[in-house]
C-alpha cells in the first residue's frame, strides 16, 4: 500500500555564520512511516542572508533569522501579506 504520509519528523537547526555574525534556520521534513523526505515549494535555490531559500535538492529550507528587535517587525508591512496556492 502506498504511504499516505500521516506522520512527520521535522528537524531544525540554527547555524551561526561566523564570518557575518548572521543566523540561519535549516529545516528538513520527512515522513516517519516511509522515510520519504519532503521538498520545499516556492523557494529559490541558493543562500540568502536576507530571506528564504532551498538547497539544490529541494529538501532543506534555509531561512535567514535575527534576534527579535533587530529588524522592523514584518507585521508593519501587513499590507503586503500574501496568500498563494489556495483553491
Ligand atoms: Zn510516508
Amino acid at each position: 500500500m502506498t504511504c499516505q504520509h500521516m506522520k512527520f519528523e521535522a528537524s531544525c537547526k540554527v547555524a551561526r555564520l561566523e564570518d557575518s555574525g548572521r543566523f540561519m534556520l535549516e529545516a528538513r521534513v520527512r515522513c516517519t512511516e516511509c522515510g520519504t523526505p519532503f521538498q520545499f515549494l516556492g523557494l529559490p535555490p541558493g543562500l540568502n542572508l536576507e530571506g528564504a531559500t532551498v538547497s539544490i535538492d529541494g529538501l532543506e529550507a534555509n531561512i535567514a533569522i535575527c534576534p527579535q528587535g533587530q529588524r522592523p517587525n514584518p507585521m508593519q508591512g501587513l499590507m503586503g501579506y500574501e496568500l498563494k496556492g489556495f483553491n
